[in-house]
């Protein structure tokens, strides 16, 4: 997971960082995959592309091996 205001700043976002934060959690939430983080079992993995995930809680990204299936990048 990007660090937010790196995030930020990629999205050459120029307005209320809060309000970036707000944008960007809701984008996280709609992410949300059904696959509980298999490193921290605290979150479930947030679903950045078709074989890409990654958990906000501990950070560690993963690949999709199938519809249930993750592994450590
Ligand atoms: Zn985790």
């Amino acid at each position: 997971m990007k660090d937010i205001h790196i995030d930020m700043l990629n999205a050459g976002w120029e307005g209320d960082p809060n309000e970036y934060l707000k944008i960007r959690t809701k984008e996280l939430e709609d992410a949300k995959s059904d696959i509980l983080c298999p490193n921290c079992l605290v979150d479930m993995l947030i679903q950045e592309s078709q074989e890409d995930l990654s958990c906000i809680h501990c950070g560690f990204d993963f690949y999709r091996i199938n519809h249930n299936t993750v592994r450590y990048k």
